[in-house]
């Protein structure tokens, strides 16, 4: 019976053993370091999700006054309180924007822009694209990324997986179209290299402690799912998050939503929580663009590769 048990075990073990990703490869770089000496770095990322958010896997939610309302309070009402946030404790940002979203509020890129902060890429309709192929998600990259480099004036460099949906030909396909980071993985808590079979990825590691959807995720398009808790109480999980990260060296990544954390009594919260934060000396502050510049090995200058 021991015996049985012994050799169940090993074969799980086996199976643990096999590469499962065999064809990336992660490497930490050993002289990796936060600028003048710096215990940790803090990258505010936002995901605009806007009102590609419903529609991103059913059109239908178009005609859901509703939930499109719910959904465009992010952008509308919120978005200008944010950047006035960022103004107010000068917090440069990372702005994540389905192409879709930009083109239905190219004001709000503008006041994006005007303050200095980054667009990144986040799809055009919001789509997971886990389950797509390789062809069909290239086809997404470069359609989105055209639409934001002609309202921006230049390509995104970054990406972050709508709903965390990434498979190995999406990193293939970001490296391959040259694109520079990936903020969508969680095994490591500082920024690292992805080594793909096209060309390598700064990979900016998310986590769910620091993803508000976690507290405060809702959708009332698909069935009325509200989940809440006091902002107290996210205010208490990211200033512990925040404290371990000075403590072992990592990066405080946020992935916020405006239509969520934009709500008045959440802002409230957060200003507390970036005035403590702002007032620690030891923390790199940066756009996600400008942590990926950080890593040694990094292709910051890669200009963005269309399909020839
Ligand atoms: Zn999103």
């Amino acid at each position: 019976m021991i015996r049985q048990g012994v050799l169940v075990y090993e074969s799980i073990m086996a199976d643990l053993s096999k590469p499962c990703y065999p064809d990336l490869t992660f490497r930490m770089p050993a002289d990796f370091a936060w600028p003048h000496g710096a215990a940790c770095g803090v990258t505010l990322a936002w995901h605009v999700d806007g009102e590609a958010g419903p529609m991103a896997s059913d059109r239908r939610a178009a005609d859901h006054v509703a939930a499109i309302s719910e959904a465009a309070y992010g952008v509308t009402t919120a978005m200008p309180r944010i950047l006035a946030l960022h103004r107010e404790l000068e917090i440069p940002g990372t702005f994540f924007v389905p192409a879709h979203v930009a083109e239905r509020h190219p004001d709000m890129i503008e006041a994006i822009l005007k303050d200095g902060h980054e667009i990144a890429h986040h799809g055009y309709m919001h789509e997971n694209v886990f389950a797509m192929e390789a062809s069909e998600q290239r086809a997404v990259f470069e359609h989105a990324s055209a639409i934001l480099e002609r309202m921006t004036g230049r390509a995104p460099r970054g990406w972050s997986a709508p709903a965390w949906g990434v498979s190995g030909p999406t990193l293939e396909v970001m490296a391959q179209i040259g694109m520079v980071y990936d903020a969508s993985l969680m095994e490591y808590d500082r920024p690292h290299i992805i080594e793909t079979v096209h060309g390598s990825l700064v990979e900016l590691p998310i986590s769910m402690v620091l993803d508000d959807w976690a507290l405060f995720g809702s959708s009332i398009y698909w069935g009325g799912h509200v989940a809440l808790q006091p902002a107290e109480t996210a205010g208490t999980i990211w200033r512990e998050e925040f404290e371990g990260m000075r403590r072992y060296g990592g990066l405080f990544q946020t992935t916020f939503h405006p239509n969520l954390m934009g709500r008045p009594g959440r802002l409230v919260m957060l200003e507390q929580l970036l005035t403590h934060m702002r007032g620690c000396s030891d923390v790199w502050w940066g756009t996600c663009e400008q942590a990926a510049a950080l890593v040694p090995g990094s292709n910051p200058g890669a200009p963005f590769r269309r399909q020839p």
